[in-house]
This record gives C-alpha cells, sequence and structure tokens, in this order.
C-alpha cells in the first residue's frame, strides 16, 4: 500500500448487524489498515454500542481501534468514565469530537466545543492518547464563516490534537486550499482526507445535505442519468472516488480513511481499483 488507510466503522445494534460487521472486519483486515474507528451516537444512546464495538475490534479482530468520543450532551463525569474505560481497554487513539446533538434533546453537555473535549482529556491523561479531530475543508456547517471555521480549527491543534481527519468531499481542490489554508495558519499536523465510497446514490444525498458535503453537479447529473441502475451507478462511483484518492496521493495526502458505512465491497472496489487488492 504505498499510503496507510484506516477504516470508520459504526456500531452494530442488532445481531444481523454484528454478524455484517464481522464479515466486513474481516474482509477489510485483508489491507492491513494502521487502524480502524468506531463512530459515537450523541446524547447517550449509542455509549456502550461504541465501547462493546472497541472492545469486540480490538479483541476479536486484532485491529487497533479508535473509539470516536463527542462531548455534547454528556457530562464531565460521563466523559471521565468512558476515558477509563478507552485506556482500560488500552486504546491508544481517539477521535476527539463536539458531535450534534439529536433535534428535540436539551441539555447542551459541560464541554461546548471538541477544542475543550481534547483539553479535558490532555488534563486527565496527559499524553496517553493520539487524538484525532475533525476537519471541514469544505466549512463546517454551522461556521459563521470560512475563515472562523479554520481559527476553532486551530484552536483544535493548540489543545493537543495529533492528526485531523476530515469530513468526505469529491472537489480534491477543496482538501488541498484547506491544507494550504491551515498550514499558513501554523498547523503542522496531518490532515487525512475522510473518503466516502458511492454506493447508494439516495442515502449519500441524505447524508450530504446533513453535513454539508457538497456533491458536485457533474457527479449528480451522471447519477441521476444512471437511474436504478445499481451495476452502473457503483463502477461509476468507484471510478469517481478511486480517481479522487489518486489526486490526493498525488498531492501529497499523508493516509486516507475510509467511511465504510459497515460494508466491505465499496470501499474494497475503490482500493482495488488504485491497484492495492489485498
Ligand atoms: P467543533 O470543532 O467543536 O466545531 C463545531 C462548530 O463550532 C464549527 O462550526 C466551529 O467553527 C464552531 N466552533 C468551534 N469552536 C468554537 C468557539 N470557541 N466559539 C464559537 N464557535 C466555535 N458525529 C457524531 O455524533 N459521532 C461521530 O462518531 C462522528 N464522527 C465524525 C468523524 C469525522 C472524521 C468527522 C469529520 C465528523 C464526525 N462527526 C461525528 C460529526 C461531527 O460531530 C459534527 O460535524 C459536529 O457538528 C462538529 O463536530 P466537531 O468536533 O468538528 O466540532
Amino acid at each position: 500500500m504505498p499510503i496507510p488507510v484506516s477504516f470508520e466503522f459504526y456500531p452494530p445494534k442488532t445481531d444481523e448487524q454484528r454478524a455484517q460487521l464481522d464479515r466486513t472486519a474481516h474482509k477489510l483486515k485483508a489491507h492491513a489498515p494502521e487502524y480502524v474507528s468506531c463512530t459515537f451516537g450523541a446524547g447517550g444512546s449509542t455509549l456502550s454500542y461504541t465501547s462493546e464495538t472497541v472492545r469486540h475490534l480490538n479483541q476479536h479482530h486484532g485491529f487497533d481501534a479508535a473509539p470516536h468520543l463527542s462531548c455534547v450532551g454528556g457530562s464531565r463525569e460521563e466523559i471521565r468514565e468512558l476515558l477509563r474505560l478507552y485506556r482500560a481497554l488500552g486504546c491508544k487513539r481517539i477521535v476527539a469530537l463536539r458531535g450534534d446533538l439529536p433535534s428535540g434533546m436539551g441539555h447542551p453537555g459541560d464541554l461546548r466545543y471538541a477544542s475543550e473535549l481534547i483539553e479535558f482529556i490532555r488534563a486527565e491523561h496527559g499524553d496517553t492518547f493520539h487524538i484525532e479531530v475533525g476537519a471541514y475543508p469544505e466549512t463546517h456547517p454551522q461556521a459563521e464563516d470560512a475563515l472562523t471555521d479554520l481559527r476553532h480549527f486551530k484552536a483544535k491543534v493548540e489543545a493537543g490534537a495529533n492528526g485531523a481527519i476530515t469530513q468526505y468531499f469529491y472537489n480534491p481542490d477543496a482538501y488541498f486550499h484547506f491544507v494550504d489554508a491551515v498550514r499558513r495558519l501554523g498547523v503542522d499536523i496531518p490532515i487525512i482526507p475522510g473518503i466516502m465510497p458511492i454506493s447508494n446514490f439516495t442515502q449519500l444525498r441524505r447524508f450530504s445535505e446533513a453535513c454539508g458535503a457538497e456533491i458536485p453537479r457533474w457527479i449528480g447529473k451522471r447519477m441521476q442519468a444512471l437511474g436504478d441502475d445499481a451495476d452502473a451507478i457503483r463502477d461509476f462511483g468507484a471510478d469517481v472516488v478511486a480517481s479522487l484518492c489518486e489526486r490526493l496521493i498525488a498531492g501529497g495526502a499523508p493516509s486516507l480513511h475510509f467511511y465504510t458505512l459497515n460494508l466491505a465491497k465499496p470501499t474494497q472496489t475503490v482500493l482495488s481499483r488504485l491497484g492495492w487488492a489485498a
């Protein structure tokens, strides 16, 4: 593999989902990821699912598994407990986020922003954890403006982040401009592109509206024209994402983080088009 890869999973809640994650983890292990990560649902509902999944990925599959930890809706005591648990599980890396409160949920939590969560982790555990944070090449959807968002990103690095994983994007220039802009602000941590393989376009459009990721018009138009032809959509999607990865690697991306959605095939297809078949 010319550069390292990592894979993101979400915590399964049913036996069927658990079996699917096991199959996916087994297949993707052949690509020797640097680490895998497991998402976290803000507001408490999936607290234990995340830690159980991290434990399973670690102990059953032998991955270096990193929990995502978001602070929104949580108290300092709850976060302290989770950090103790992750340390006891031997986790070396944490993806630290603010998270988003499900609509209608009241209490914002004790820590308001990811930068405050990182300060908290460093105050409680020093340098025990390698901390990854979120980055938004197309600007976070709630940001006041793009420059303010960059300054808030820098605050996470000053608080102790070691690396950043981006929201997904399909326009490589957004990534290159973001990296240039943060380097000009004196930020020197690795900025790792988050890669979303395309398999289900309706689902992708829904995600993208929620998280502010732009689907370029030409991709949307081609997808629309392909209609219900699932094979053609997957084929075109794999071409688009593989050529995005090629451009990112050629432009100096240090590694790639794949949002797998617990499916092996879309990620494996991209990796094999890159000539990285396991
Ligand atoms: P922050 O960095 O805190 O920023 C959030 C917003 O607040 C931005 O608009 C920023 O400009 C602004 N801001 C920051 N600091 C200040 C300040 N001091 N004053 C005023 N404004 C400020 N969500 C989950 O719920 N679970 C997950 O597992 C998860 N995994 C993710 C993984 C990755 C790689 C990424 C990129 C996102 C993930 N998310 C996840 C989504 C994330 O939680 C949301 O995008 C959330 O809205 C912002 O989180 P953040 O950590 O980037 O927030």
